[in-house]
This record gives structure tokens, sequence and C-alpha cells, in this order.
């Protein structure tokens, strides 16, 4: 029997892995997601001498359980190579207290990687097991991260295209050069005068524009999502949390069945929706710390059980995690409210008409295994500076909040249990703020901080920042937030 991945906003839209990867997000607007999880054997006596890649063959075939060994091995084989700067894919570096799950090791050096490595090459054999005819056109907002690491996943893969829209002044100067400079003649890169949400809700509105959806399919396109809103996302991404606890296990730092946390730093909610999902198939989980910057709308969900997105937005130097709207927040709500659809979809109608919502009787298990907090600002710097000092090693800021926010916890409730603060971008991609954190030198431009980083950090250059000063800058296209469809109408050609 293979799994059933369904729409969180309604019970009849069921199908298999593969076709919810293909369509990326339900058409009723909601969210495939598993109702039942598979049995997997977590055997850390076996896990802790097998590669990332074994690891990964495990938890795919296990979630993704419609596609072939072989189709699965291809995929995986394709996925985790040389792009990643080393061999274990993910380091796991001890620290001072804590334990940092490295997951910027790939081609654009932040935790995207992981699983857009991978996705492309899951739709498109998603796509000829189901005959598909259509050309696939990945739709996706970024906040920064994504939007470069879909590109270079979907970069010249046959049979797909990839418009990529991103706030113009919500990305650090690194970020934007690299998708300006991205190649590929099946891409396509649009800043937005307006902030990640506004690009989020857009496409999530194209996406379930069925006028925009026949006129595409005349022209014998389709959308699909890269978006952690994709299942294909998501899966990829609970490798790496059993793959860190082998590793753990492997170094003799914890017995197989001890129980550690994560603290994950978070936006759309869904590199710790997958650690959850690590959980539920047996992974000794003890509690998931949500790490939140300054727009820190989860911290007060778990705080109260009310969502409330009416805030002011603030733009911070975490700016991945600048979000107000977490869209796969939608999918834990399902879980806290026994899978059920029509109840998930009322709040997620009233969160889309004003603004906020309310949780009542809910599964108190799954929320107990969250604790939530956030950094300031001021907060981040200086644990970036702590870290340094105490370790000689340099955390991105995204990291930093979550390192942050666990060392808060930990003082808070004595839970001494090991935590991996899961590690989400190369400082090497914010520049200017680790720099000024470690060293209180301002004002530097990115390029001049690079190689201030390189001096204080020793160490080598990734590949993703080599070159990028002087990459010609081949998209240049800024449109108004209320015409992205126009933008996406005229680069279609329909
Ligand atoms: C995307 C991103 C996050 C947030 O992850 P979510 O899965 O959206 O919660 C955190 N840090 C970095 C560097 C990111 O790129």
């Amino acid at each position: 029997m293979t799994l059933v991945y369904q729409s969180t906003r309604d019970a009849q839209n069921q199908v298999t892995a593969s076709q919810a990867i293909l369509q990326g997000l339900a058409t009723d607007g909601g969210l495939f997601t598993p109702i039942t999880y598979p049995t997997v054997d977590l055997n850390f006596d076996v896990l802790k001498h097998a590669s990332y890649q074994e690891v990964a063959k495990l938890i795919l075939s296990a979630f993704l359980d419609d596609f072939t060994s072989e189709e699965l091995d291809d995929c995986i084989n394709h996925a985790y190579d040389h792009k990643f700067d080393t061999p274990t894919i993910a380091p796991l570096v001890k620290l001072k207290g804590q334990y940092n799950l490295e997951l910027f090791r790939g081609s654009t050096i932040a935790f995207k990687d992981m699983a857009l490595s991978i996705l492309p090459y899951l739709m498109t054999t998603a796509a000829k097991k189901h005959g598909l005819e259509n050309e696939i056109v990945i739709l996706t907002a970024t906040s920064g991260d994504t939007g470069k690491a879909a590109m270079a996943g979907f970069a010249d893969v046959p049979g797909t295209k990839i418009i990529v829209f991103y706030p113009r002044d919500g990305v650090s100067k690194v970020q934007e050069l690299q998708m300006t400079t991205q190649t590929g003649t099946n891409t396509h890169v649009v800043a937005i005068d307006g902030n990640f949400d506004d690009a989020q809700t857009d496409v999530k509105r194209m996406f379930n524009d069925e006028a925009l959806r026949e006129k595409l399919a005349t022209y014998k396109l389709q959308f699909s999502s890269a978006n952690s809103m994709n299942i294909g996302r998501l899966v990829p991404q609970i490798v790496y949390y059993v793959w860190a606890y082998a590793q753990l296990v492997k170094e003799g730092d914890i017995q197989a069945g001890d129980e550690i946390n994560f603290t994950v730093p978070t936006g759309n909610f869904g590199n710790i929706l997958a650690a959850f999902y690590a959980k539920q198939i047996g992974l000794p989980v003890g509690k998931l710390i949500c790490a939140s910057n300054d727009n820190n709308v989860l911290t007060d969900f778990f705080a109260t059980r009310t969502y409330d997105k009416r805030r002011p937005f603030k733009v911070t130097t975490s700016p991945s995690m600048d979000i107000l709207v977490s869209s796969n927040l939608e999918r834990l709500i399902f879980h806290l409210l026994g899978n059920d659809a029509q109840k998930t979809k009322d709040l997620m109608d009233a969160l889309a008409e004003k603004g906020q919502y309310s949780l009542e009787n809910v599964d108190e298990t799954i929320l107990e295994l969250f604790a939530a907090d956030f950094a300031t600002e001021e907060e981040t710097a200086a644990e970036i500076k702590r870290v340094y000092e105490e370790n000689h090693y340099i955390e991105d800021p995204h990291t930093a909040v979550a390192s942050a926010v666990y060392k808060v916890y930990t003082e808070r409730t004595g839970d001494a249990r090991p935590t991996v603060i899961v590690s989400t971008a190369s400082p090497y991609k914010f520049p200017v703020v680790a720099v000024e954190a470690v060293t209180g030198r301002s004002g530097l431009t990115d390029f001049e901080a690079l190689e201030q980083l390189h001096e204080v950090s020793g160490v080598p250059y990734p590949r993703a920042v080599d070159g990028l000063e002087t990459a010609p800058v081949l998209h240049k296209t800024v449109v108004a937030a209320a015409d992205m469809q126009k933008a996406v109408e005229t680069y279609l050609g329909v």
C-alpha cells in the first residue's frame, strides 16, 4: 500500500508522493501532507556507519514509496555529489555546549541546497512516471536563499522553466548577486517592490488561479512549486536529522535511544517541520526549539495559541526568516487538529480574512514537543561574537539566532540534553553582519567584508562567492508587487 498525501484543506484530495511532488501545492489551496507515517528501521548500530546517501535512501524510500529503488538511487546520486564541498555532505561540528549541523556546504551555501539539489530529479522522475507532456514552470517566491538554490537545481533541466521573485530591498547584496548572475536558458529572476510575504502571497494566488491554469495548459505549461510547501522539499530535509543523530552515536557522545534537542532558525516552518516528521518515525527527539528573529509571530503563537500576522514587518540581519505568514505551520496545525481538513481550512480562511486565528482542542502531546523564543538584533550579533570568542568559529546570523535562543532556553529550563543547532547558512553569505559582530568594523561593503571574514575565520572561500563580484548581471527586471502575474505571462509568452 502506498503512503497517502492529503491536502490540509480537503480530505477528498489524496495523492501519492510522486503526484504531490509534481503538483507542488494542492489546487484547493492546501498543502499535501502525510496522514500516516511509514515504518522505518532506525537501527543506529547500522546507521552510524552509513553514508549520507545511504541515510537518504532509507528515508526517501519510506516516504516517497511510489518511486522505485533505482529511481531513488539515481536521484540521490545526482543530488549529493561534488556539488557539496565535503563528502560527508552535512558535517556535525562540536562546539562548547552545543553541536552545529552545517547544512550550508552545497552549491549556494544555504540549507536550501539540502533539498533543492534533489527536487529537480524527483520532479522530472515523477513527470516521466506519469507521462506528463506539459513543460513544468517552477514559480517561486524567495526571501533570498530558496530562489538561488532552486535555480541552481533547475538551471538547464530539460522540460522545466523557473521564475523567481524576490523582495528588492529584503536580501543581502551577496544573495542578490547570486540570483541576478544566474545562468541557464530556462531561468528568470524578477525583483519586486514589496516584501517576501507580498511575493509569497501572490505566488500562492497564481497557483490557485483556475483561469491562469487553464491558459497555461493550452500552451502545454503547468506550474509547480520549489518552495517548502512542496513535500518534495520536506522529505529530503528529514534525512539530516537522522544523519546528525547517527553522527552523535558514532562519536560516542550519545547512546542509541538517548534524547537530543534540535534548535532550528525558523521562517516558513519547513525545516523544523521536517524535524517533527523525524520524531514521528521514531527519532529520539526531546525538544524542537523554534527560533525566530524580531519577526516573532511564531514565538507568540506557541505562547498564546493565537496566530496573529497583524504586526509590522521588520527587515533584519537574518532576512531568510523575515516572514509573518509561515506557510508550513499549516501542516502542523492540521496535525494539531487531528488531521482535520475542514477545521484547518476554517482557520486558514480566518487568517486570510481577519489576519489571525486561535487554536482550541489541540493534541497536547504535539504542542509539548515544541519550545519557542526569539533573538533580537543585538542578541544575535552578541551571539556571533560569543561563539567566535569561545570556539574560533563564525556563525551566520540565522544560525546565531538559533544559537542565542538555545543558550537562553538551556539556562532557563536546565535542559541539559545534547542539542544540535541547525546551521542554515555560511557566514560568507552574510559577511557584513558576521564581520561587524566579530570585529566591530562597520560600513564595509559586502566584498570588503568577504575578505575580512576570510582573514578572521581562516575558512576557505566557498565556490559560491568566488568571482561573484565580477560575474555579469543577467537579470534586471523589477516590477510592482501587483504586476507579478503580468511578469510571468510576459516571460512565458502566453
Ligand atoms: C530558508 C532559511 C531559513 C528558514 O527555514 P524555514 O524552513 O523557512 O523555516 C533559515 N535560515 C536560512 C539561512 C534560510 O535560508
